[in-house]
């Protein structure tokens, strides 16, 4: 990776998809749209190069939830937890998967956070997935204001 320098600006507004916003070393970074409409771009602008949001990778795929189990040099493991059905003994057992995953430098997680990941092309040896926010900030609320348009 040919990258200079990690660059992260923190913002006062969450941008929405589509701006441009200068960082202050000149490079402009747009806002990408990545696909998952619930999903809010985060608070600050990276120039990661391997970031959904500011960088050039496209997720594609499935998209996961889980708890962060530890948080190390941008990268997360992440404890992906579902109901498998068993027709032997009609029962559901409660399955579990460790995922590694790609950490924005512009998304911010701590371990015991929830967050949204995102498969994508292979970014390392046994990393697909990448961070695409954390679970009660970044997705949208599912009562939304609602807005009454008068009539005359
Ligand atoms: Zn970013």
């Amino acid at each position: 990776m040919a990258q200079s320098s990690r660059l992260v600006v923190e913002l006062q507004e969450r941008p929405r998809p589509g701006e441009v916003i200068m960082l202050p070393n000149g490079e402009r970074v747009r806002v990408r749209h990545i696909g998952v409409p619930w999903l809010l771009p985060p608070k600050a602008v990276c120039n990661d190069d391997k970031c959904p949001w500011h960088g050039h990778v496209k997720v594609r795929g499935t998209i996961l939830e889980g708890r962060v189990v530890s948080v190390y040099m941008g990268q997360v493991v992440i404890q992906h937890e579902w109901l498998h059905y068993s027709p032997k003994y009609k029962r559901y057992i409660r399955k579990r998967r460790n995922i590694h995953a790609h950490l924005p430098s512009c998304i911010k997680v701590n371990v015991g956070d929830y967050v949204v990941i995102g498969e994508t092309r292979p970014l390392a040896k046994f990393i697909s997935f990448v961070v695409l926010g954390k679970r009660p900030d970044d997705v949208t609320s599912v009562n939304p204001e609602v807005k009454e348009i008068q009539q005359q």
